[in-house]
């Protein structure tokens, strides 16, 4: 748990000289372009994890090849500019790496471009930082995405409004089908709701009150009838559980949903899959008594595990999320409830011995909760899973259960994400993978390359044909192009497995595969290889 802390707080010194020194560079790579005339004005610039940008406009493109010339003349403006560092006094530019330049898309008919590079105050840095931002940018999951053709936003459509293509689907589907074999080995029932909801029900929630700021503006249709596009699940799940008296005997009720929702975020915020507008995921809801909690949780915390080992995904730490005694406008007032519902995963964790880490003003309005916390290429820190624990929206919505005596008892609900949503669920098995998915996810497992279309195409379609029929995800390249343009194109694609035709091949009816990434080729009967796909 410390060890964390200690491991965040260092990170956060680093970025702040790391931040200093590219802002100096920054400053002086602007002056240089205006003063040498290479552009009359400068329209924006920052500072991220990969050093800095600054966006220009310029008379003529700066091409690829001139920037090592300009490197070279921004670096001796350096030496003669070493006073211009305020903060870090001592801070002397050393290495300077211009790593690219683009267009921009601009309204006018003015001409912008973008450089980018970074700026370190020593060689050693330098080279641990080049490597580091070359090792990032081969992980970002809107790289990997165009790569393997899995997904594009258009603005035209909307910012924040992922649009999937048939790669994506198909890897979606992959996962869904696996967390649906898993809710239903928990006992969930599968139910579909609206992804529109009456403002009356977000105000008998409270999201209408605590979570305005994530949710799209209402919308009125007729008089009296206004609607929400709905930032979450919850409350339909809720009304299910209302819409019939329940016994003790019926309880946990466990309800999950292939859930669309959609919540608003700024612009400026939006990354990839990674910060979306639209999302989607398998959300759970949880019905039950008191002397059911520690159970179920333990249950559900278990099956969060079991997912992530299943798609090998590395957690960061895991994350106990409570409410903020100082901000009680962001939460529930009802602090008797809040110390209740956090005293119980606090005790859930301590008796199961998983190891956590405290964060004050991290719950949901509604309780705390567990989060497993994973990092990104980018060094964002992301929750996935998650597991929390409700005592008041049964309160809002007033949902009972009989006991054995007859008496009326409040129910109590928990939420559970097993993966969270299906777009940051992606981006980071991208980015862990680097888009080598294993076979079971990869949305094309096989491409069948003959060596001479004359010659091969015809026993290349029948390998196809008997892959297609086994349901084996392949495609069968019968272009014109040369085999070693072909081989280099579909390695760019990731695609798991590229399956060569030629002579020998026809002649012993076998297949020569090789896996994407490795060099080794193997040579198999059809039938062999079609257990391959089937169970890796
Ligand atoms: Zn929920």
């Amino acid at each position: 748990m410390e060890k964390i802390y200690i491991k965040k707080i260092n990170k956060e010194i680093e970025i702040d000289s790391w931040s200093e020194t590219n802002k100096v560079a920054l400053e002086v790579i602007s002056k240089f372009l205006i003063k040498s005339n290479l552009s009359y004005s400068i329209i924006n610039s920052n500072i991220d994890e990969n050093g800095f940008w600054i966006d220009f406009l310029v008379k003529k493109n700066i091409s690829e090849n001139s920037l090592p010339l300009l490197e070279g003349k921004i670096k001796k403006e350096f030496s003669k500019d070493i006073k211009v560092n305020s903060k870090l006094p001592t801070t002397i530019i050393k290495k300077l790496k211009l790593r690219g330049v683009s267009g921009l898309t601009l309204k006018n008919d003015s001409i912008g471009n973008r450089i980018f590079g970074f700026a370190t105050i020593d060689e050693i840095q330098f080279k641990s930082k080049l490597l580091e931002i070359e090792e990032r940018e081969q992980r970002d999951h809107r790289k990997i995405g165009k790569e393997l053709d899995l997904f594009y936003i258009d603005e035209l459509s909307g910012k924040g409004l992922p649009i999937w293509l048939e790669n994506g689907v198909i890897l979606k589907k992959q996962i869904k089908d696996y967390i649906w074999k898993q809710e239903e080995k928990y006992g969930s029932s599968q139910i579909e709701t609206p992804v529109l909801g009456s403002i009356d029900l977000y105000k008998t929630s409270g999201h209408y009150e605590h979570y305005n700021e994530n949710m799209f503006p209402e919308m009125k249709i007729e008089k009296n009838e206004t609607f929400i596009l709905r930032p979450m699940a919850c409350p339909h799940h809720v009304l299910i559980y209302r819409r019939k008296p329940r016994s003790f005997r019926d309880l946990p009720i466990r309800f999950a949903e292939n859930v669309k929702q959609y919540r608003y975020e700024h612009s400026g915020s939006l990354i990839g899959l990674e910060r979306v507008r639209a999302m989607e995921l398998t959300d759970s809801h949880i019905f039950l008594r008191e002397d059911q909690l520690k159970n179920e949780l333990k249950k559900g915390f278990n099956l969060i595990q079991e997912t992530l080992t299943k798609f090998n995904i590395e957690i960061d730490y895991i994350e106990l999320a409570l409410y903020d005694p100082n901000n009680l406008d962001k939460y529930h007032g009802d602090e008797k409830l809040w110390k209740k519902s956090q005293k119980i995963l606090k005790e859930f964790l301590n008796e199961q011995k998983i190891k956590y880490v405290s964060m004050e003003g991290e719950a949901a309005f509604y309780g705390p909760k567990i989060d497993v916390q994973i990092k990104t290429a980018l060094g964002h820190q992301i929750t996935v899973s998650t597991i929390q624990v409700d005592f008041l929206l049964p309160e809002k919505f007033n949902l009972e259960y009989i006991d054995s005596n007859k008496e009326k008892i409040r129910t109590i609900m928990l939420h559970r994400g097993l993966i969270g949503t299906y777009e940051r669920f992606i981006s980071v098995l991208l980015e862990q993978t680097k888009g080598d998915l294993p076979m079971w996810l990869a949305p094309q497992q096989a491409i069948i390359l003959p060596v001479n279309n004359k010659a091969h195409l015809n026993y290349a379609k029948k390998v196809f044909e008997e892959l297609k029929k086994s349901g084996v995800r392949v495609k069968l390249d019968d272009s014109d192009e040369r085999l070693s343009n072909k081989i280099r194109k579909h390695q760019q694609t990731k695609i798991k497995t590229q399956i060569i035709l030629g002579d020998n091949e026809m002649k012993n009816k076998t297949v020569s595969f090789r896996y994407y990434g490795q060099e080794e080729t193997k040579t198999l009967s059809i039938k062999d290889i079609i257990k391959i796909y089937k169970t890796e």
